[in-house]
Formats: C-alpha cells, structure tokens, sequence
C-alpha cells in the first residue's frame, strides 16, 4: 500500500471512483480508494441504476441533465472495452392524485425551461407508450424519452479502469478504521492494510457516511435506511421504459437480459444498516406493480435484495468541503439517487478539491446549509 497520496477516497461506489477518474484526469494522479468490500458492493450494485432526468427542483434538473450527458458518452470517454449498457428507454411516471398532477405540470414547464424534453401526457398517451399500463385510477403521465437506465457494476468498473490507468490506486477489501487530524487539518487515514498520510479525504462511504463523519468528530444530518428490490426471471420485452410512481411509490424497468427489476421504499424502515431481505416488500412490491402492470402476474421473481438510501432532511446530498475540518470533503446523503448523478458527482467534487469554479453551482448543497436552515427540498422522489 502506498504511504501517502494527494487524496484518499473512502468508498469504492459510482461516487468514488467517478471523482478519483476526474481527478487523475485533472492531473491528480496520485489518488488512493479504499473500499472495504468489492467494488460496487454498497448500494451501488444494488440500486436500480435508473437514470431520470425529470426531477421537481431546478438543481436536481441540472445535475440529473448533465450527469446523463455524461453517461451518454461514457464508454468512448472512458475507453471501455465494455459497454456500460446505457438504455435510453424513458422514464414513464405516472401520477394518481390531482395533487400529483398538478406538481407534474410544473415539473415539466420547469424541466422544458432547462432543456429537457419531457411532456405532460394523457392517459391515452401513455397508454401508447405501455399498452398494457391499467390507467384505473391514475389521473396523468409525464414521459421523458432520454431518460433510461444502465449497468451499475459495468459503469463502475468503466470509471475504476480509467481511473487506475491514469495512476488510481484503488485497494478493495482494505476498511478505514480512523481518520487522522491535527488542529483540526486532516492529516491520514488508518486502514486494515495499514496507514496513509493525506492532506484531503473525501468521505464517499454511501450508507456508512455517517460513521466516516464521526471518525472526524463530525455528526453529519444523516440516516440510512434499508429500501430493498427485485428481479423476475427473464421474458420477451414487454417494457420499454422505467415506470415510476410516487405517489405508489414504486419503479420497476425490463434490463437488457429480460429481467424485470422492480423497487419500493417500505413504509416504517428502522433506521440502521440492515440489508437483509423481508416478506413485507414482497407482499407490497408484486400486489402493486400487478395492479399497474398486470400482466407482471405470470412473471416468477428470482432474486431480492436490499441497500441502503443515505437521507438527508431535504433529500439532497451534501457536496463540498467541510468548514470545521481542513481537507474534508463529502460527497454523500445522495437520498436514492446517487447513481444516476455519479459522473456530475465525480466533475464536482474533483472541482471543489481543485478549487475550480465548479461546472454546476453546488454551494446550495454545503453542509453549513442544514445549520442555515437553507434547505431546497424535493417533491419527486421514491
Ligand atoms: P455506495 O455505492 O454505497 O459506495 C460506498 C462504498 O463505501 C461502499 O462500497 C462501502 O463498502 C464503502 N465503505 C463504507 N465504509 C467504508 C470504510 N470504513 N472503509 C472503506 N470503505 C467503506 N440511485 C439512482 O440514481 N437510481 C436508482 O434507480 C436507484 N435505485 C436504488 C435502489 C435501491 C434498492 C437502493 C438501495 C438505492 C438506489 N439508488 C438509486 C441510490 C444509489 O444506489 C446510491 O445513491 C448510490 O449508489 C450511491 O453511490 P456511492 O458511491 O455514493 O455509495
């Protein structure tokens, strides 16, 4: 293991390997991740990997557009042998409340206002998009057809591969145990494999960001908690693109092999860090999505599992650097859509530590914002 390195990254997700490939690219070669699983382990390569561009606050439309763009081309950029398996299939969401509806309408205008070419549709529309969606009950749909989703654990590795052939060393299986600091200046981390000596540490650790912030005497706004998923068995393509529901609070996507992938957040979560598997999501999950999707009934389901959201009070992330602790920085409370802003993540957080102006505004997404009471929230999210 390396003595000491321009930056340490603590978490081997889509965030860290994104800002350790930007900032090698920069010309900061000399970058260490250090991931205590394998790559991807976290809630990385157990998310939906859905990528939507239609969000309800102008930030999140700008971060979401310019982290698809990326993605759009992202094997030619990051030379990947393979294909990340970027689906721009759309994202269908659909609305059952007036009052959905009418936060919907001014989704959309605000989105058009910003480039994103989503529209307002009627039933009969959307019915078009998914012939088989059972409309009883829902009032409108919104549709944006740039929207998709991608491989999660292909991404990953695209960003770790690049990042290492520009001078990353990444150390998989290796756990930060304590973080080093003097007037509080960090100075080093302490892993499994040993010690190394840094100026800057970005904590990047998805779910377990709460405990890296304590190990600088940090109480992040944070908690996690468990959101768990499914797939069925693989069948002919039936859906194009990702259905989503807020109000019914769930998503569900066919991926490239034929699977059908679906997700809720149940209701009443502890918040800890379980990720263990329960009947409640499984009752839930299918009496929901065969209602909406019926023709979903005669799919068997072959796997579930579970990761962690890492919510913040406003369900936004905390970006940027950390006033009370010289050379932290934080790049977590991504709140169930972290992945799909990975490679705006990544431009970002490498920019902050460069002391770049940053390509997209994020001062609004500083940890003094909770102490401010300047909280921007979401209304769309799952
Ligand atoms: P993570 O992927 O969690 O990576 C953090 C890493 O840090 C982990 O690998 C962990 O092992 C490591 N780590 C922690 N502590 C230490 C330590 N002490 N030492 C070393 N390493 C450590 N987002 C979307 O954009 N679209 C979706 O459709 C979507 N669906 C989701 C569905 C589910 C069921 C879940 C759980 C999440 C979903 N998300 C989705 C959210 C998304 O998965 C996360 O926001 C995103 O993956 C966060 O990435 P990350 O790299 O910041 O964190």
């Amino acid at each position: 293991m390396i003595k000491s390195a321009d930056v340490v990254i603590i978490g081997g997700g889509i965030s860290g390997v994104a800002i350790a490939y930007n900032l090698a690219k920069k010309g900061v070669r000399n970058v260490a991740v250090i991931e205590k699983g394998y790559l991807a382990s976290g809630s990385t390569g157990r998310c939906g990997a859905g990528i939507r561009q239609q969000w309800g606050t102008e930030m999140n439309c700008r971060i979401a557009k310019f982290a698809c763009e990326l993605f759009e081309n992202a094997n030619e950029e990051l030379e990947y042998e393979g294909d990340i398996e970027f689906k721009q299939g759309g994202y269908l969401m659909i609305s059952s409340t007036e009052k959905e509806h009418e936060q919907f309408k001014k989704n959309v205008e605000l989105q058009n206002s910003l480039g994103i070419p989503s529209r307002l549709l009627s039933l009969e529309e959307a019915k078009e998009i998914v012939p088989f969606l059972n409309t009883d009950g829902l009032v409108s749909a919104t549709f944006c057809q740039k929207d998709g989703h991608l491989n999660p654990f292909h991404t990953t590795d695209a960003f770790a591969r690049a990042a290492e052939r520009l001078g990353v060393k990444i150390y998989k299986f290796t756990e930060v145990t304590s973080i080093i600091t003097e007037n509080n200046r960090i100075k080093g981390v302490r892993t499994t494999k040993g010690d190394i000596s840094t100026n800057v540490i970005v904590n990047a650790a998805g779910g377990y960001s709460q405990q890296i912030g304590k190990m600088v005497g940090i109480d992040l706004p944070i908690y996690s908690e468990r959101h768990q998923i499914l797939v069925t068995e693989a069948i002919d393509q039936v859906l194009e693109p990702m259905v989503m529901s807020f109000s019914l609070n769930l998503y569900c996507q066919q991926v490239p092999h034929g699977g059908l992938l679906m997700g809720r957040g149940d209701e009443g979560e502890p918040r800890d860090l379980r990720i263990t598997s329960g009947w409640h999501f499984l009752e839930e999950m299918t009496k929901t999505i065969t209602n909406v999707l019926p023709p979903l009934k005669n799919a068997r389901m072959i796997r579930q599992w579970a990761g962690l959201y890492n919510i913040t009070p406003d369900r936004q992330p905390i970006l940027g650097p950390v006033d009370e602790v010289e050379g932290f920085y934080l790049a977590v409370g991504f709140s169930g859509h972290g992945f799909m802003f990975g490679p705006a993540t990544g431009v970002l957080i490498a920019e902050c530590i460069l002391g770049e102006d940053t390509t997209l505004p994020i001062d609004m997404l500083h940890l003094n914002r909770f102490k401010k009471g300047e909280l921007i929230f979401e209304p769309s999210v799952v």
